[in-house]
């Protein structure tokens, strides 16, 4: 059967503060600081819920989850996430693959990389293969090698069935 592909992208920057904690990726990170967000500021989460939404041409998560509403206050982005893949899934679309790179001072997120891609696998319904988290220092520049700033980029692929609209 004939395939189609669309790719979405989507960035994402959070504020850092001590005391805050570091959600990313949908996991909690061990951290003295985490990012600042009206929900739990996963940056990592909001990219590729925009991306998944951005390849769906169907606006982005501010669209679908106003910061203005206070049932998003402190809200888990794992649930933004599922709401975007399930969307995708409604049109038929699979996700093809995932590649995502969070720019960040510290702490080293290499210990934690495998566990971010088992969970956001699970959430697209994906193989773990299918999903790329890389993560860059800014070389101490700029807002994020001072610490105070945590960014993520992300590109999504879906797959559909067949040449069609999707919204
Ligand atoms: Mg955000």
């Amino acid at each position: 059967m004939a395939s189609t592909y669309r790719v979405g992208e989507g960035y994402d920057i959070h504020r850092l503060e001590r005391g805050r904690p570091m959600r990313l990726g949908c996991i909690e990170i061990p951290c003295e600081f985490g990012p600042l967000g009206h929900s739990d500021g996963d940056v990592l989460a909001h990219a590729l819920c925009d991306a998944l939404l951005g390849a769906l041409a169907l606006g982005d998560i501010g669209a679908h989850f106003p910061p203005t509403d206070p049932r998003w206050e402190g809200a888990d982005s794992m649930r933004f996430v599922s709401h975007a893949a399930a969307l995708a899934r409604s049109r038929g679309a699979r996700v093809a693959n995932v590649d995502a790179t969070v720019v960040l001072e510290k702490p080293k997120l290499a210990p934690h990389i495998p566990e971010m891609r088992r969970v956001l696998a699970g959430l697209l319904e994906c193989d773990v293969e299918a999903v790329s988290v890389k993560a860059k220092t800014a070389e101490g520049l700029g807002p994020i090698g001072e610490g105070k700033a945590i960014e993520a980029h992300v590109i999504v692929c879906l797959e559909l069935p067949e040449p069609q609209s999707v919204s």
